[in-house]
């Protein structure tokens, strides 16, 4: 690092921990020559996007010399309804990415506090990092968020608890009972944020969404993404459901055009795209029956999922099971970024992706001896 930049930048930046993003299949084909890839990395839909979605955006495309819309006002009407919550109450994003950002830049003060899994989705801590807060990381509990430990690990100095439900990249939920006992003990003043992105997927009636303690008036986040199960991943945009004055806070923060026309008109129809949600949902549960099938004969250990993405315990070193899978044309994501140095992190693709993975799999677990 030159000299100029270690004395003048803020010292919050050298705290930062890089991201390691899914590797895109362009970058696998130049580096291996290879031309058939598939990338079960990073939780994107196999389906693709939702057919409505790729029709309003051909319509669209004819209006992009037009600055978007600052205030989302359609997609929020719709998004309210679809909720049933005022409009007031949502605010939209660059991806929940941006958002998180967003809820960092507009309470954290340095020196706060924020409590998250210590292996969990890694914005959490590099948001309120930048902003000079100190994360406060509780390590999981059989795959699952401690709320237990979450509330002992309060303190004055806490500002933000984050809570990913279900949990990237576990796939375990914490359950409406558990959160009914955490949010009845946890202090009014403490800003607690619900990451929902993979809510969609949930099947399991136990699951707990943090909607119920908005309309309560409690201050939480709940945050959500079309890149999930809507399939926009690459056109970024996601939102929060919040308090009025949250919302209010946060969109004096944010850049007037932060959401991007297409995005906007992409997700409003895919939002109304009911067919092709259902269609995804059907398909990962599929996938799901077909993947814990293979794997237990396989005989490796997984944990149960209630997303579009399974975790699971390779017994050998993940880099190199990671490796030998990209050989074979199959990107996956490693688990020693999240601490589990045997896991991987695999996302549910098409049946035929599915059957390629678990081939390639067979095959890399001959390679590499336990
Ligand atoms: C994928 C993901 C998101 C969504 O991020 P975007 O910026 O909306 O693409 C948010 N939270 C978690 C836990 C995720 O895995």
């Amino acid at each position: 690092m030159d000299d100029f930049v270690q004395s003048k930048a803020r010292k919050d930046i050298f705290r930062l921990k890089a991201y390691v993003p899914g590797k895109p299949i362009e970058e696998v084909k130049r580096e291996l020559g290879l031309d058939s890839i598939i990338k079960l990395a990073s939780n994107e839909n196999p389906l693709g996007t939702s057919p409505l979605a790729l029709a309003a955006l051909q319509e669209g495309l004819n209006k992009i010399h037009l600055y978007p819309d600052a205030n989302a006002y359609e997609l929020k009407q719709e998004l309210a309804s679809f909720w049933q919550v005022p409009a007031e109450q949502i605010v939209v994003g660059n991806g929940s990415d941006e958002l998180l950002l967003l809820l960092a830049q507009t309470f954290i003060n340095p020196g706060d506090e924020v409590i998250h899994a210590e292996q969990t989705f890694s914005e959490y801590e590099s948001t309120s990092t930048l902003m000079g807060a100190h994360s406060i990381t509780i390590p999981l509990k059989e795959y699952k968020y401690d709320l237990k430990a979450i509330l002992e690990a309060i303190n004055t100095r806490t500002k933000i608890i984050y809570l990913c439900n279900p949990n990237n990249p576990t796939g375990t939920i914490v359950e409406q009972e558990e959160i009914e006992l955490f949010m009845q003990q946890v202090p009014g003043e403490i800003l607690v944020v619900f990451d929902e992105a993979y809510g969609e997927y949930v099947d399991n009636p136990a699951f707990g969404s943090g909607l119920q303690y908005l309309r309560e008036g409690r201050n939480i986040v709940l945050l959500k993404t079309f890149s999930k199960i809507y399939g926009l991943a690459g056109l970024r945009i996601g939102y929060v459901i919040t308090t009025p004055a949250i919302a209010a806070a946060l969109d004096r923060v944010r850049e007037p055009f932060n959401v991007n026309f297409a995005a906007q008109i992409a997700a409003q129809a895919a939002l109304r795209d009911i067919d092709f949600v259902e269609k995804s949902r059907q398909l990962n549960l599929q996938g799901k029956d077909y993947l814990y099938q293979e794997l237990a004969r396989l005989g490796l250990d997984y944990v149960k999922t209630n997303t579009n993405f399974i975790f699971l315990d390779t017994g050998r070193d993940c880099q190199l099971v990671f490796r030998e899978l990209l050989q074979r044309g199959v990107i996956i994501r490693t688990g020693d970024i999240f601490g589990y140095p045997t896991f991987i992190r695999l996302t549910i693709g098409t049946m035929e992706e599915n059957r390629r993975f678990i081939k390639s799999l067979q095959e890399v677990l001959e390679v590499i001896p336990l």
